[in-house]
């Protein structure tokens, strides 16, 4: 079976050292961080948080660097380029840009994602 991001019964159980030489599918997928995240990134600062997260979301839309936030659950959404990838994915060599810095829900994929323990691998020369 073809292996397709947004179909995870198709994805396969993730082993250690399979991420190299992927295309880097998980950095394609919606990615939600929270504003510690986001000072970790240095895109916001600390100072930004603590005066109005509001303001600090409106400000990274207007950016580009944030697509949305939900006030209700403090969860911003990154950007993605029109191809999908994450805005810190690096397009030739599709690793993280900001790999010693990435979001929370990067260090823990694929323990958490939509199919805990399981990975949509693509080979990094097949696209
Ligand atoms: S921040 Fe880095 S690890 Fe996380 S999705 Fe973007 S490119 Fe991938």
């Amino acid at each position: 079976m073809k292996i397709d991001k947004d179909k995870p019964w198709t994805w396969i159980r993730y082993k250690t050292g399979m991420c190299e030489n992927c295309y880097g599918s998980c950095c394609t997928m919606p990615v939600e961080v929270r504003a510690e995240d986001l000072v970790r990134l240095e895109v916001a600062t600390q100072d930004e948080v603590d005066r109005s997260v509001k303001k600090m979301a409106k400000r990274l839309i207007k950016d580009g660097v944030v697509a949305s936030f939900r006030d209700s659950t403090g969860l911003f959404t990154l950007t993605s380029r029109p191809n999908g990838d994450c805005l810190f994915l690096h397009e030739k060599t599709r690793l993280c840009t900001k790999y010693q810095q990435r979001p929370d829900v990067c260090r823990k994929f694929p323990e958490i994602g939509p199919k805990p323990g399981f990975c949509p691998k693509l080979p990094k020369l097949t696209q």
